[in-house]
């Protein structure tokens, strides 16, 4: 016994996520063109709750009018709805009823010629050049007010002007320059350079992405 959604819940369900994918990292289109003359879906309603017993999260306490409910259901593309079913650890109840809101929302928004913007991903970069983050993060907090730093050589000296500005050495960061062109692509960080000294200030939202994820 599967208590499957009806047939306008589903096209309701794909209306409201604007017939994209709610997995947000995913987030494809699932109608189009096929090519030729007709077109092609890879969408798919599917249950959060399982349709049938031994299911992926099924839940015994729902009615099977509940189970069948448009509630129960997350538009999907056919990749994600065979992810979600396949890794229920990491695709729970609440995950999932999180991914249908946040799809929602945006499909609301993309009406209104509104969007979403997602910050750039500054844990990729951190994965890049994890002991340079590390310690730009310590500089941060212990001067949570600090934005501008210096890359050199640890021989060089050089005349502060007297207020707190962060240093980071070639000696410590092998490929230091590198970095900082990642960084700025990244838009972590932009440059200042005057006198001669390579300058930087870190963005408010870098500044911010190292102080809560400290
Ligand atoms: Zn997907």
């Amino acid at each position: 016994m599967r208590d499957n959604f009806k047939k306008t819940d589903v096209n309701e369900l794909a209306r409201q996520s604007g017939y994209q994918c709610s997995n947000p990292s995913c987030r494809r289109s699932t109608v189009g063109s096929d090519g030729g003359e007709g077109s092609a879906s890879i969408g798919v309603a599917a249950h959060i709750c399982a349709a049938a017993a031994g299911g992926p999260r099924f839940n015994v306490d729902m009615t099977p009018e509940e189970r069948s409910s448009i509630k129960n259901g997350i538009w999907l593309c056919q990749t994600c709805s065979r992810l979600v079913d396949a890794d229920v650890p990491s695709h729970p109840v609440d995950i999932l009823h999180e991914w249908k809101k946040l799809s929602e929302i945006q499909a609301y928004l993309a009406l209104r010629n509104l969007e979403v913007v997602q910050s750039r991903n500054y844990i990729k970069l951190e994965h890049k050049m994890p002991e340079l983050i590390a310690e730009m993060r310590e500089d941060l907090n212990k001067n949570p007010f600090t934005r501008e730093f210096i890359i050199g050589s640890k021989n060089w000296s050089y005349n502060g002007s007297g207020k707190t500005v962060f240093s980071y050495h070639f000696e410590d960061h092998e490929h230091l320059q590198g970095k900082m062109t990642m960084c700025e692509n990244y838009g972590a960080i932009v440059e200042i350079t005057f006198n001669n000294v390579e300058r930087y200030e870190f963005t408010e939202d870098f500044a911010e992405y190292l102080e809560v994820s400290s």
